[in-house]
């Protein structure tokens, strides 16, 4: 097997990559407005009732219409899951590994569709979901991989007449609670970890972005994933998330979504239902608020580039995103500068268009939500830059950049998930790593600087999941810088990491006499 590597992020600048993506548009067309099934062993069950999922962009644009599991459905796709256990976990890993370079072929080969549709269906700039599909694709291979070196489980101690073996097996059935942001990657990487451990899954995939979900689920089936393994149960939290995660013979809950409902979730899963015989597993991934450090002795240009970046792509709709910069001493000023300067020359629009760098947010909610913290930043500190949005047509949100904000301030400390950053000054490098750290979340964080003995002490005491040196702070590559935060912002389950399977197996240890 040829050993890991990632994907190549696409070149735009090649007129030919341009032309392939805008076929895949072409491609997405053709499907557009469709109705989606419900996925439950196999068979395809089309409800009554329907979300209408449509183009952040342009409300008109309806992506398809998306059935909605009800709590019977999520009954027996439940008791479907169960039943497949009994024979998805013997098979062979290395067999179930297959299905997942299968997979990623498949994707590899459709991969200006799927990122056409995400731009469509969750608003990505090109580039943007170039790096989701590219990113779904390593997950398939970096997990296919994990699980083959694994299968033979860990050495340990021997003596003479005893055979001792020590192995991971799975844990029964998941269920997989999927972000919008990352329609594609987190949603496909969570759900195959799960499966490619032997699990049997129940994927609800966030309601915005059904589609993507559900082309996923079938790109699975060509790649020969027998049914029942992955059951896809698009549908409103309301209606059977708790549900799902409050279900007696749930084994463990992988999600991906903001702190509330992170917290909800373990909160519940916490509890042991009648019937119930074991402690369900939860790992979540949350929000952040991440911090860009910026030194006085640093390169300011790759400063401001790393700040633009980190806060404005996909609009900061990650929680990687960087929504506070943090400037040591009298270098201040000219970084806020070059970053108000850099940002103007950003165009915000319609995603289908090459050309926009940003494109919307993702509904009506976040929109409002964005909007409502552009009025408390005002309040907060001086707006620099942006702090508009149109939704006219879609939900276009402008850059915003706020300055001379304090640490505690709202903006300072709450997750907007928008594109918005705010800016503050520190007096010396270490008021620096104590305001980066002044936050509930723990996920990303970048410093910018030259001196070896600032980046040590950041490697020590800047506390974060995922810290990044003379960089930006967004766009984790799976096996390079595997993924995930402390604190609130989750369970530190790195996606893309060596231990990330282990979390969906429990170890089995088998001593025999000779
Ligand atoms: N892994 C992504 C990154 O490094 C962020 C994931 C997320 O926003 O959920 O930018």
């Amino acid at each position: 097997m040829i050993p890991y590597k990632h994907e190549p992020l696409t070149d735009f600048t090649n007129e030919e990559n341009r032309r392939a993506y805008e076929q895949g548009f072409e491609v997405v067309k053709e499907y557009l407005g469709q109705e989606v099934p419900l996925i439950i062993g196999g068979e395809r069950i089309y409800t009554d009732e329907k979300m209408e999922n449509f183009n952040p962009s342009n409300r008109e644009e309806i992506i398809g219409y998306v059935s909605k599991a009800t709590q019977e459905h999520a009954e027996k796709a439940m008791q479907v899951a169960q039943e497949t256990f009994k024979t998805w976990r013997k098979v062979k890993p290395e067999v179930r590994a297959d299905v997942l370079f299968r997979a990623a072929a498949i994707a590899r080969r459709r991969k200006f569709e799927l990122s056409a549709l995400l731009s469509k269906e969750a608003g990505k700039p090109w580039p943007e979901a170039d790096a989701d599909v590219a990113e779904g694709i390593d997950f398939l291979e970096y997990y296919g991989r994990q699980m083959v070196a694994m299968k033979d489980g860990v050495p340990i101690a021997q003596r003479p007449g005893e055979d001792n073996r020590f192995n991971y097996i799975p844990l029964g059935v998941g269920v997989v609670i999927s972000p919008w942001n990352f329609a594609f990657a987190i949603m496909a990487g969570t759900a195959v970890a799960a499966a490619v451990t032997g699990n049997t899954v129940l994927l609800k995939p966030a309601s915005n972005t059904s589609v993507i979900a559900y082309k996923f689920v079938e790109l699975m089936e060509q790649a020969g994933l027998p049914a029942g393994v992955i059951n896809f149960v698009p549908g409103s939290s309301r209606d059977i998330g708790d549900y799902l995660v409050d279900h007696p013979k749930t084994r463990f809950v992988s999600f991906t979504g903001s702190r509330n409902v992170g917290v909800r979730i373990f909160e519940r899963a916490a509890k042991v239902q009648e019937g119930q015989i074991w402690l369900k597993r939860v790992i979540a991934e949350m929000g952040g608020k991440d911090t860009i450090v910026v030194d006085n002795d640093a390169d300011l240009e790759l400063a401001a580039q790393s700040i633009v970046k980190s806060a404005f792509g996909f609009s900061g709709q990650k929680c990687s995103a960087c929504s506070r910069a943090v400037i040591v001493g009298d270098v201040y000023d000219q970084v806020l500068d070059r970053v108000t300067e850099l940002t103007k020359e950003l165009t915000v629009g319609d995603p289908e268009d090459y050309n926009n760098f940003m494109g919307p947010v993702i509904d009506k909610a976040s929109y409002d939500k964005i909007l409502e913290y552009v009025e408390i930043g005002k309040k907060e500190g001086r707006l620099v830059l942006g702090g508009t949005g149109d939704d006219s047509k879609g939900y276009f949100v402008n850059p915003t950049i706020f300055a001379d904000v304090d640490p505690e301030a709202r903006i300072m400390q709450e997750e907007i998930f928008g594109p918005v950053v705010a800016f503050t000054k520190a007096k010396d490098f270490d008021e620096a790593i104590d305001i980066a750290n002044n936050t509930d979340y723990g996920l990303t964080g970048a410093v910018i600087s030259n001196n070896r003995f600032h980046l040590e002490k950041a490697r020590e005491d800047f506390h974060v999941g995922n810290l990044y040196f003379n960089r930006g702070c967004t766009a984790a590559v799976v096996g390079y810088q595997p993924f995930g935060g402390f604190n609130m912002s989750g369970t530190d389950s790195k996606a893309g990491g060596p231990d990330y399977l282990a979390l969906h197996m429990q170890a089995k240890t088998v001593s025999e006499m000779h």
